[in-house]
């Protein structure tokens, strides 16, 4: 599932790709991907242009020259990909096809989960789930202060507040990992236990992981509009490296399960 990284790279791509571009007609093979009937998608998409593309949480926003933002979110194994005028999309996989000017083609493709949503330019916070979207980790708004005061007497684990969508948005299994080691801190600590530093170091770790994912393109399994693959596991620091050597101090790594999800730790510098 993409995370912030894969997001941000994926609505720079569309950014870059498909700004100003006509969409001439729209195919919907999958209708319960939309918010709205497939006449009324149709119709407002068909004949308008792309505006800006950006990144929030999970969700990739496209501006159309109109009222409405299409709104999309990959859900699993999803992807928006850019393709030539003569090439055929396998109607059961694409599940909406945009035609554009030239003849290019945006094959937007999940397995399930996932969403193509007209919403109200401008009112994103009236859609049920982005205007539930929690702190933008990478917003000058977000500071360490406000990390320190939505941990503040909370009892459950620094890991569950962390893939919490309504408690910071983005942020998810794969660049957790990652986070919690630079952060030094251990996915099952109290998160109303951490110390003034602690909550420092945590807030360094967030941005600086995610922004070197976002350097590395992505992650596992993520690409862009143009199918350049993410790269971010090849620097991986404990995240899918259970029994290799923990970078700071060559303890081995440990797998183990956090709730209902698998954690990646090094049990000397975790704590
Ligand atoms: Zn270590």
């Amino acid at each position: 599932m993409p995370e912030l990284p894969d997001i941000v790279v994926l609505a720079e791509s569309m950014d870059k790709a498909l700004r100003n571009r006509l969409i001439e007609d729209v195919t919907v093979n999958q209708p319960k991907c939309l918010n709205v009937s497939v006449r009324r998608f149709a119709n407002q998409v068909r004949g308008r242009r792309f505006e800006r593309s950006s990144p929030r949480g999970k969700w990739v926003l496209s501006d159309l020259d109109t009222k409405w933002t299409l709104a999309f979110n990959l859900g699993m194994g999803g992807e928006i990909r850019l393709h030539t005028k003569n090439e055929e999309p396998e109607t059961k996989r694409e599940r909406v096809v945009l035609r554009l000017d030239d003849g290019q083609q945006v094959w937007i493709h999940h397995w399930w989960f996932g969403h193509v949503h007209l919403v109200p330019k401008g009112h994103l916070g009236s859609h049920p789930q982005i205007g539930r979207l929690g702190q933008e980790p990478l917003a000058d708004g977000f500071t360490a202060d406000i990390l320190h005061h939505m941990l503040e007497g909370r009892r459950g684990w620094i890991k569950k507040y962390l893939l919490d969508q309504s408690f910071i948005a983005g942020i998810g299994n794969v660049y957790i990992q990652d986070v919690l080691w630079y952060a030094r801190l251990h996915p099952k600590r109290s998160a109303g236990s951490l110390t003034r530093p602690e909550v420092e170091g945590l807030h360094q770790a967030i941005q600086r992981v995610l922004n070197e994912g976002i350097s590395y393109g992505g992650g596992p399994g993520e690409q862009d509009i143009w199918g350049n693959k993410g790269r971010y596991q090849e620097h991986f620091m404990v995240g899918y490296r259970t029994g290799k050597a923990c970078p700071e101090c060559g303890t081995p790594v440990e797998e183990l399960r956090v709730g209902s999800t698998t954690s990646y730790i090094c049990p000397k510098c975790q704590i």
